[in-house]
């Protein structure tokens, strides 16, 4: 069946296909009020769950399926089956039972077989059935006094047939639902809008594409995607749709990539001075290093601009990568700035950058909130005047009225810290400037080609040797007093430790044990002859600088904080970190902190405590079997789904609505290679026959 939906269309003459795309564009954009059926009320229930066009009506994927293919005789129902028959109605009633129920009773016949259906307190059903009608119903089969399904779904025949239903005899789609809008209703809705408006509907895809990637056309799709022929159908439809989803997005990916490989600053690089480059620090660069600097030359010596993601794990060691470009762009005369998500690591990669740039006349300064009026001022004058070359700071880089004089590149670090917007924003300060963008939430692929997919990627993939493994333990609340005294035996020993407590919410303020009120209790209670400080976001930046200063001077023997450490915190010395309900974070969060430990030559301990048994077990298990960040943010992924992993709206992911990017991932694939070939013919979308496409991208991404 359904032969004619599967035949393959010819490319239609380009008169036709602006003709259709005229009329077409009213059809897809219109409001669904109109629609028989519908009306304004009702148009208003559909607004609740995102439809307003019939276009949106096309996109609404059915939540699941079910199998309602298969109608059985009335003899071959089975007890205990969910099955669906056919009768005719031979008598209703209603009566009350011993305990008060109304049952409302429909005795089916077909031959001299009998089923009832029966409904419980629903008096109204009395009136639905004539006697002598054909009635189909569907649902889990019991043996009372003799068979019957009880709240069967049910749909009395037209003209004693099944062929039309939507409802029965086929593979029946369940949809998403609001109050007062069913799923019977919402089905005939959905028929309406395809038999309506669905012939007139163009495919964006190009034949020579589907054909390639054998795929079905659009009008198969959607009409398959709602009423499915097959289950084979089903998965091509699906196929079809996803691929489409994921071809427009990619295509955007494609036209930025596409745009920013123009104007870019071709800087001047002699590698052969990377040897000396490299002696500037008192180690050798690991092979993953060397290769990542690699790439970020090769895109900085070219006429376009860079636009690299650099991915590694916390202690990779991505600084000394930044550290290079930033050199190249210095020694051209050109400027650098690098934002770093926080004060504590700005300041931090203040001290390390000085260190290896002042001697060799290269200017460093730093640029954050906290900075006193007046020197401020001085900072933003010699940025514009071109005499600083390395700024690095927080938001305030592009947040207050920076100019810049000429700048080069710019560096973001620990991007996952950032949304888009603040990325855009710093790019905003120079269009030709060269993009160095960090993470250390090493980003599935999947993902990476969704939230990335206009950058290049370069993965540290490999940690600095030298490193001491951190053994991470999960213990109950009640091994607290254990806990301590582990951590009293690493003080004796001359190291430190970190006890970190979740942020500080005034909501639940006494339900997570807030870290101030902790401090005071260790420092009168179990550590009294022990040192303690405490940082939290609260604390001026004067006095967090000073707190993480005495803390690494050795001055305190335990630090409480919140995570604000969570990001950039080095100090190799601390080899215990104990994380208060741990049960509260999420994986990618728990690893970025326990990366703050490990990083000097001694053994190294990530004691997890949480509260919580059961919930968190899955999670928890991830962290403790491995220290590998792909591998957790991949799991990671897997439970919380991309838009949590991401946190949510501002990280740039973009809605879709049909396809999921780590389950059709292959899809993905098949459809980025495709839109990345289209974009390299026909850059601009001029030719016609894409047409809709670029149409498609405006409507869904705002962009040209
Ligand atoms: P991250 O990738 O987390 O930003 P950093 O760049 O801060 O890592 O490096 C972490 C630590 O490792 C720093 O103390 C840095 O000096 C050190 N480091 C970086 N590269 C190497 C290397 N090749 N060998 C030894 N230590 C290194
Ligand atoms: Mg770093």
């Amino acid at each position: 069946m359904n032969q004619s939906r599967l035949g393959c269309k010819q490319d239609l003459d380009i008169n036709i296909i602006m003709g259709i795309m005229q009329e077409k564009k009213t059809i897809k954009g219109a409001s669904i009020r109109y629609i028989k059926g519908v009306g304004p009320r009702r148009a208003d229930l559909f607004g609740k769950i995102g439809i307003e066009t019939v276009s949106d009506l096309f996109h609404y994927l059915p939540r699941r399926y079910e199998d309602r293919s298969r109608i059985v005789d009335i003899g071959e129902l089975m007890v205990g089956q969910v099955q669906g028959t056919i009768g005719k109605v031979l008598k209703t009633d209603i009566f009350r039972a011993r305990t008060g129920t109304c049952i409302v009773e429909a005795v089916l016949g077909s031959g001299n077989r009998k089923v009832s259906a029966v409904w419980y307190n629903q008096p109204f059903m009395k009136n639905i059935f004539e006697i002598g009608q054909m009635v189909a119903i569907y649902g889990k089969v019991e043996l009372q006094r003799h068979l019957q399904i009880s709240h069967p779904t049910f749909e009395i025949l037209d003209n004693n047939k099944l062929e039309n239903s939507l409802n029965m005899g086929r593979i029946v789609p369940i949809y998403s639902l609001t109050e007062n809008l069913n799923q019977k209703y919402l089905r005939k809705i959905i028929k309406n809008v395809l038999d309506e408006y669905l012939s007139a509907s163009v495919d964006l895809l190009p034949t020579r594409i589907r054909a390639r990637r054998r795929l079905v056309d659009f009008k198969f799709a959607v009409q398959n995607i709602h009423f499915p022929c097959s289950y084979d159908n089903l998965e091509k439809a699906y196929k079809r749709l996803v691929f489409e989803e994921f071809f427009v997005l990619q295509a955007v990916m494609a036209r930025r990539r596409g745009k920013k490989k123009k104007n870019g600053i071709r800087h001047e690089i002699d590698s052969k001075h990377l040897p000396d480059f490299e002696k500037l620090f008192p180690f050798e660069f690991t092979p993953a290093q060397k290769k990542c600097i690699d790439d970020v030359e090769r895109d900085m010596a070219k006429d376009a601009s860079m636009h690299r993601l650099l991915q590694g794990d916390v202690g990779s060691g991505k600084t000394v990568v930044a550290m290079r470009a930033a050199m190249i762009s210095a020694v051209g005369g050109y400027q650098t700035a690098v934002m770093a998500p926080t004060e504590v690591l700005a300041r931090q990669h203040y001290v390390s950058f000085s260190k290896i740039f002042m001697p060799l006349g290269i200017n460093v300064r730093l640029l954050i909130s906290g900075i006193e009026k007046k020197a401020k001022e001085n900072i933003k004058k010699s940025i514009a005047e071109g005499a600083t070359d390395i700024v690095i700071g927080t938001h305030s880089l592009f947040q207050e009225a920076v100019e810049y004089g000429k700048l080069g590149l710019i560096v973001i670090d620990e991007q996952h810290k950032f949304g888009v917007r603040q990325r855009k924003m710093m790019q905003g300060k120079s269009s030709r400037a060269d993009l160095l963008v960090m993470t250390a939430t090493p980003i599935p692929r999947s993902l990476s080609l969704t939230v990335f997919g206009d950058m290049d990627v370069s993965v540290l993939n490999e940690k600095p040797a030298e490193r001491a493994p951190v053994a991470t333990y999960v213990v109950d609340e009640n091994k607290r007093e254990d806990v301590y005294a582990f951590i009293r035996e690493e003080i004796k020993k001359g190291r430190q430790a970190f006890i970190v407590y979740p942020r500080i919410r005034t909501k639940d303020i006494t339900e997570a044990r807030a870290a101030v009120e902790m401090f005071e209790r260790l420092k009168k209670d179990e550590f009294k002859d022990k040192r303690l400080a405490i940082i939290h976001g609260r604390l001026r930046t004067d006095e967090k600088k000073k707190v993480m200063e005495d803390f690494r001077g050795k001055k305190y023997d335990i630090l409480i904080a919140t995570t604000v450490i969570e990001v950039g915190v080095d100090i190799p010395n601390v080899t215990v970190m104990v994380v208060e309900h741990a049960e509260q974070y999420g994986l990618a969060q728990l690893h970025q902190l326990r990366g703050r430990i490990g990083r000097g030559k001694h053994a190294s301990y990530c004691i997890l405590v949480s509260q919580d048994e059961d919930l968190s077990n899955e999670r928890l298990s991830a962290i403790v079997e491995t220290d590998d960040g792909f591998q957790i943010a991949q799991k990671d992924l897997d439970i919380r789904g991309p838009g949590e992993f991401l946190g949510t709206r501002q990280s740039g992911l973009p809605e879709l609505k049909v396809g999921n990017v780590v389950k059709d991932f292959a899809i993905m694939e098949e459809a980025r290679e495709e839109a990345f070939n289209l974009i390299k013919e026909d850059p601009e979308l001029k030719d016609l026959r894409n047409l809709e496409i670029k149409n498609n991208i405006r409507e869904r991404f705002n962009s040209r």
